[in-house]
């Protein structure tokens, strides 16, 4: 049956203190179904374009096992564009534009062939949209989801009606902190899970990502890396990562949960090494591998 993934698919214009690119591929879909698509597949990819949306990417997309048989493509229409800028300190990003287009009046319509997915990702777009996957799905297990500060500060009462019928929100720190209103990440955390998701993701840019269950709180480093070249996708990355390993070995453990969440640091930090989506197109099982025994050996030491 697949694992669904519904979000954005998008052009981005991305200045960082050291280039520029202009409507490259982006999208919070784009980035999780690419970054899954080397645990398990099929992926089976939910969102909207224009008809201006270039054509080598949907044929790239298809390469990795992404079935998008759920895009639509509006004839006429324009694409979701997305612009940002980076500041000297790569954690620090200001939004310059955000420009819907389609997605104003974008229906996800699930097909058939995915309502029985088990496992959905719910990528970063409007929470109603989000909520409309959810009432279209048979019987979903487990439910990730994305949010942003965009959708907290604007569409918060339709937020707090989802949260509920989510398994894992993944946020990071800013919006652990506007949504919860509490300075202190670990308060925010317990105020967080109260509102629905059973297991909450703080992700924490390049000093990595706290999980909070019932039983644990898990912190996972980041992976130090000396030059990051563009961090836009980096979350969405991890969301991937992390839900497609989870896919992949159907086990939702204490101990498989840590795993994911340093599979989805391993995707987030492939992501940032290129511009747009190009760190996440030509990786193999092994490169991933390796990093993810890298991400063991950084936090391991002994007694004594
Ligand atoms: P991230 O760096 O992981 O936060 O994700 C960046 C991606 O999210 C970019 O490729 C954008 O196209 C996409 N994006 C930015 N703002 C929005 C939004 N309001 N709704 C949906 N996708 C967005």
């Amino acid at each position: 049956m697949g694992l669904l993934v519904v979000g954005s698919l998008g052009l981005d214009t991305v200045a960082t203190p050291f280039d520029r690119i202009e409507d490259a591929l982006g999208g919070s879909a784009t980035y999780i179904s690419l970054a899954a698509s080397y645990f398990s597949g099929p992926i089976r990819l939910v969102g909207v374009v224009g008809s201006d949306f270039p054509k080598e990417y949907i044929d790239m997309l298809n390469t990795h096992n992404i079935d998008l048989e759920g895009l639509q493509i509006v004839e006429g229409g324009k694409t979701f564009r997305w612009s940002g800028k980076y500041h000297y300190d790569l954690n620090v990003r200001d939004t310059l534009y955000t420009e819907l287009n389609v997605f104003e009046k974008f229906d996800p319509v699930i097909p058939d062939s995915a309502r029985k997915s088990k496992f959905v990702c719910l990528g970063n777009i409007d929470p109603v949209l989000q909520s409309k996957v959810l009432d279209q799905m048979e019987n979903p297990q487990f439910v990730v989801c994305d949010t942003m500060n965009y959708w907290i500060e604007g569409k918060k009462k339709e937020l707090l009606e989802l949260l509920p019928r989510v398994n894992v929100l993944i946020i990071n720190d800013s919006e652990a902190r506007l949504l919860a209103h509490e300075p202190n990440l670990i308060r925010a955390a317990k105020m967080i899970r109260a509102m629905g998701p059973e297991i909450l993701i703080i992700k924490k840019g390049e000093h990595g990502a706290l999980l909070f269950t019932e039983e644990t709180i898990f912190s996972a480093p980041a992976f130090p890396m000396e030059s990051i070249y563009d961090p836009t996708g980096a979350g969405d990355s991890f969301a991937g990562g992390f839900i497609g390993y989870l896919f992949k070995t159907r086990d939702l453990s204490s101990e498989s949960l840590k795993r994911a969440v340093i599979y989805g640091s391993t995707m987030a930090s492939f992501c940032v090494e290129k511009f747009s989506t190009k760190g996440l197109e030509e990786l193999s099982y092994l490169q991933i591998q390796d990093r993810f025994r890298q991400f063991m050996n950084l936090s391991r030491f002994d007694e004594e």
